[in-house]
């Protein structure tokens, strides 16, 4: 192997490796990053808003069974996720917002359903 090559590879060597171990290392995220929703049940006032502005039929309105009885929230299938933030936009007292989570890789694909309990 010629000398160059050599150097080469030692540069590589001691170089940091370009890959991450994810999911224990990440890569910082950007201010404006969108991941996977956040719902506070309590003061969702089941007004329907989001589901109504979400243009890709990403949310559901589900009965919750709550100390209060029976109350529609919203229900979020990630796979048809935009990110688009819309329903965060609409959403009266900001109960309904879009975290930094990234973790959306699933086994089979009913767990891309997340029920208003999943999102709390
Ligand atoms: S971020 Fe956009 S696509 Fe996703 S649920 Fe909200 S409105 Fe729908
Ligand atoms: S999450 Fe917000 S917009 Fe959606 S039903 Fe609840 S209060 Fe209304």
């Amino acid at each position: 192997m010629p000398l160059k090559s050599l150097k080469e590879v030692a540069k590589a060597l001691a170089e940091k490796p370009s890959t991450l171990q994810y999911p224990e290392e990440r890569d910082p995220l950007t201010d404006n990053y969108r991941g996977i929703h956040k719902l506070d049940m309590n003061t969702c006032i089941s007004c329907a808003a989001c589901f109504r502005i979400c243009p890709n039929q990403t949310i559901t309105m589900v009965d919750v069974d709550t100390d209060k009885g029976i109350k529609k929230m919203p229900e979020v299938n990630v796979e048809r996720c935009l990110f688009c933030m819309l329903c965060e936009e609409v959403c009266p007292p900001k109960c309904l917002v879009l975290t930094k989570n990234y973790d959306t890789e699933r086994y089979d694909r009913r767990e891309y359903i997340l029920r208003p309990e999943d999102l709390e």
